[in-house]
């Protein structure tokens, strides 16, 4: 069994999970949080059982190397060798890396290039990439892009309609994001549709902490609610999605501060934490509203109405979908999340069943037979898509 470590370098964490291949089985999963700060938590799950240890780990590369040192020690490998390759999910490859690719200096020294683009998330997808080339030099490393699914929107569906001169030298244009977790669970809910990909047209909503909407058309993604950054679209945990461009001028005029800091406002306090004051975890927006806080009703409803706008259209663009997948954190988990944001798309003759919504982290048909959509729960899987890319292209 080919072992291929799916790895995720966020800015102060490090996710990993072990998957042998082809199987497609989890040898181990963990993660390590906190990295950079004095009470870094190194979590795993060996055997069904969850060991949890704290370090102090100042960076991406001691993290890599406790990783691996702890995978041998906890007997789950008996040496690196067996790792045959590492696949890095990368946030960005804007339009010049638009499929996964086995990482050389060249598309190192790309990813350089890029970092402008997301520098919150491509700096530690670097720091990651480096860190594993240094420990396992001779293992071969993919990396994955978010991004990648998207690179064949139309143009229409990608250009912004400003000064042309912004696209051509500055890359001003939608990119979209949860490209790796929209194409997986199109593909799935194809084949849970005893249907090939190319056959279904599907809009998918990718609810989690950060969120976005893709039309999937016959298995192409054609548009994504995400845009030149993951800021763009519906309303998130703390994101703002669209607003109107004009109040970000107007709000530093009011409040004295930079565009950055207006941004960070966007990126931070906004989305259900903004408008509710309570909370950016939809668990904890969900309890607020159910003891009549209506500010945190008023978040929830916010974001579902503008789901329910983005699924709407993108019925219409994808050309009639045949489904409408949830996935991610709130989509697989949040039961009345789902139900808010359908009870607006009854125009749609869209209908679920309640009793068949009350679900989580299961792969479920919840419409009602009579529904005009079908409307699914199925849970995204990015690293083994990650496993699945990595093992095609060490092998190539
Ligand atoms: P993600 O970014 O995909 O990990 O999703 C995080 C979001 O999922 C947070 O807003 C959580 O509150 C939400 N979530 C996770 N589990 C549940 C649950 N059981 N019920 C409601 N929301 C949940």
């Amino acid at each position: 069994m080919a072992k291929i470590m799916a790895v995720n370098a966020g800015s102060s964490s490090l996710k990993f999970q072990l998957i042998g291949m082809p199987e497609e089985t989890v040898i181990t999963t963990g993660i390590v949080e906190r990295i950079g700060m004095k009470d870094s938590v190194f979590t795993i799950k060996v055997n069904g059982e969850k060991i949890q240890q704290m370090f102090d780990i100042d960076n991406h590369a001691v993290a890599t190397k406790l990783v691996l040192d702890k995978l041998i020690e906890l007997g789950v490998i008996q040496s690196f060798d067996e790792i045959e390759g590492v696949g890095h999910r990368v946030v960005h490859g804007a339009d010049v890396l638009t499929e996964s690719v086995l990482i050389t200096d060249k598309e190192i020294a790309i990813l350089e290039e890029l970092v402008d683009l997301a520098p919150l998330h491509l700096i530690p997808n670097l720091t990651g990439i480096k860190a594993f080339k240094e420990i396992l030099p001779t293992v071969k490393q993919v990396a994955v892009f978010d991004t990648a699914f998207h690179a064949h929107m139309p143009e229409e569906a990608y250009m912004y309609a400003v000064p042309y001169d912004w696209y051509e030298r500055h890359a001003v244009r939608k990119y979209g994001f949860h490209g790796t977790s929209h194409k997986y669970v199109s593909e799935r809910v194809a084949v849970l549709m005893g249907k090939e990909p190319k056959d279904v047209n599907v809009v998918v909503c990718h609810l989690g902490n950060g969120a976005s909407i893709c039309a999937v058309k016959g298995g192409v993604s054609i548009d994504t609610s995400m845009g030149f950054t993951p800021l763009e679209g519906i309303p998130m945990g703390t994101r703002s999605g669209n607003i109107d461009p004009a109040v970000i001028e107007y709000m530093m005029v009011k409040k004295g501060k930079s565009a950055r800091e207006i941004t960070a406002i966007l990126n931070k306090q906004s989305g259900y934490l903004g408008v509710s004051g309570v909370s950016s975890d939809s668990r904890d927006l969900w309890d607020a509203a159910n003891r009549g806080n209506a500010r945190a009703r008023l978040a929830l409803d916010v974001q579902a109405k503008r789901i329910a706008d983005y699924v709407a259209s993108y019925h219409c663009y994808v050309g009639g979908a045949d489904a409408i997948v949830f996935t991610a954190g709130i989509g697989e988990n949040a039961p009345s999340t789902r139900s808010i944001i359908c009870a607006r798309l009854t125009a749609l003759g869209v209908a679920i069943d309640e009793a068949k919504n009350e679900c989580r982290g299961v792969e479920r048909l919840i419409s009602t037979p009579d529904s005009k959509i079908q409307v699914w729960v199925v849970p995204t899987n990015e690293e083994v898509m990650i496993a699945r890319d990595t093992v095609r292209l060490i092998h190539a």
